[in-house]
């Protein structure tokens, strides 16, 4: 047998009970398995690259928390990091030298942003930096693009990825026409659409907002002079330019995506990987459009639990680890698993294709090149869930859709990424049986 897998009883229960008392028992869309057609696992603990779940399963988990966890799980100098400051107060309405520490580094390693404001999730950092970008340029319209997800704000969830794209809404009820007609959306990768919709509509355009690596369709690489070109529109129309670095931000270099790829965008959205782990996000970026912000400008933004100061100490002892080498090893890792997934892919005769961006890692159940999301909608999403059931029955825990890419972390051993090449090379052939 390949695997001691125990089966799912207790999920199954913990999934029954949860039904009665949460919005289809999850507290975010995808947890739910509904693309891979089965029940949720429900986790009990997690320690490095491996997680355990209620009916003693352990599995190499590549979701980490969908990004955040870059050292792997309950990783030491984090937990100590959160329990020491937890013992001195869980939070104040009051600021903190933590504060200040945070946006040092952030500062440090965004290289175009100047001065940030924490919030509490990605979703509250894209929404503050539209407002301000509105405010800043006295237009109305927003552009972003196919299969992009930034998060559940009315203005954002139009044509939207990831759980959007997986469950199928392509917008959301409850979003009001008078606001979806001011989001423009066009294909990932595509200028020329990008420049149709300005000719027509670029005086009233006030910001685009671009994942630089897109990573709510699958993973998508922007393709040569995507990002440029953008740059250069966007500055031709007195448009601000937002690079949504959620995902990519402290993941895909050290100096984010706009380091490696060496443009300047003039905000920044953040969150996952500075909270360690804790709810956190962040915006930030040119100062004369940040000092708009209240209180030292008009618009209004705030925060109860905003700079949170356990949520911040995770952040820091997180981002005190992920030093150049850090990124250098997760490259190395994430290179050798698309090796290794695209020579079995190829062996077992599947059609393929394998996009990665350092540690964000998806193989795509199409034999077309994916740059945009209805090249990645191609893809056979009945084979995605029948090979997600046989990498969880050996061990491995992928995320539970075709539309999200895998996330290594430092936590993950070269042992870790060999066995998972194992798992895919049997499952593979299972799947041409
Ligand atoms: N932007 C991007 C690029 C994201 O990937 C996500 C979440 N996956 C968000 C925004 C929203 O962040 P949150 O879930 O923290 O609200």
């Amino acid at each position: 047998m390949r695997s001691m897998h125990k089966g799912y009883e207790k999920s199954i229960a913990n999934y029954q009970e949860a039904l009665k008392l949460i919005p289809g028992g999850v507290n975010s869309p995808v947890r739910a398995f509904k693309s891979v057609r089965m029940n949720p696992v429900f986790i009990a603990e997690g320690k490095g690259s491996r997680v355990v779940d209620v009916d003693g399963n352990e599995y190499i988990d590549y979701i980490g928390s969908w990004g955040p966890l870059i050292l792997g799980h309950a990783h030491p100098k984090v937990v100590r990091r959160v329990q020491e400051t937890a013992a001195k107060g869980t939070s104040f309405g009051a600021p903190t030298e933590l504060e200040t520490q945070m946006a040092r580094m952030v500062v440090e390693r965004m290289p175009s942003v100047e001065i940030v404001r924490m919030v509490n999730s990605g979703t509250e950092a894209t929404m503050s930096a539209l407002r301000l970008a509105r405010a800043y340029t006295k237009r109305r319209k927003i552009l972003k693009f196919e299969g992009s997800y930034h998060g559940h704000s009315d203005s954002l969830l139009i044509k939207a990825g990831s759980g959007v794209a997986t469950l199928g809404l392509p917008d959301s009820p409850g979003v009001l026409e008078q606001t979806a007609q001011h989001t423009l959306a066009v294909p990932y990768n595509d200028l020329e659409s990008v420049k149709l919709a300005f000719e027509k509509y670029g005086e009233d355009i006030a910001a685009v907002i671009v994942e630089p690596v897109a990573g709510n369709m699958g993973v998508v690489p922007p393709q040569p002079g995507f990002l440029e070109g953008l740059r250069e529109i966007t500055e031709q129309y007195g448009t601000v330019l937002i690079f949504d670095e959620v995902m990519t931000g402290f993941r895909v270099d050290y100096y984010s995506a706009q380091g490696k790829y060496q443009v300047t965008p003039d905000l920044t959205t953040m969150g996952k990987v500075i909270g360690g782990g804790l709810p956190v996000g962040a915006y930030g970026g040119k100062k004369e459009i940040m000092d708009l912000i209240a209180p030292s400008g008009p618009v209004y933004q705030a925060g109860t639990l905003s700079g949170n100061p356990i949520a911040m100490a995770a952040g820091i002892a997180t981002l005190e680890e992920m030093t150049p080498a850090a990124y250098e090893e997760l490259e190395q890792k994430g290179r050798r698993l698309e090796e290794g997934f695209r020579e079995n892919a190829e062996k077992a005769g599947i059609p393929h294709h394998i996009n990665r961006v350092g540690s964000m890692v998806c193989l795509f159940f199409t034999g077309e090149k994916v740059i945009s999301y209805d090249q990645a909608k191609q893809s056979d999403l009945e084979r995605f869930a029948q090979y997600f059931r046989f990498m969880l029955e050996q061990g491995i825990l992928l995320p539970p859709s075709q539309f999200e890419g895998m996330f290594v972390s430092t936590a993950h051993t070269d042992e870790d990424i060999e066995r998972t090449i194992e798992a895919n090379r049997y499952a593979l052939e299972q799947l041409v049986k």
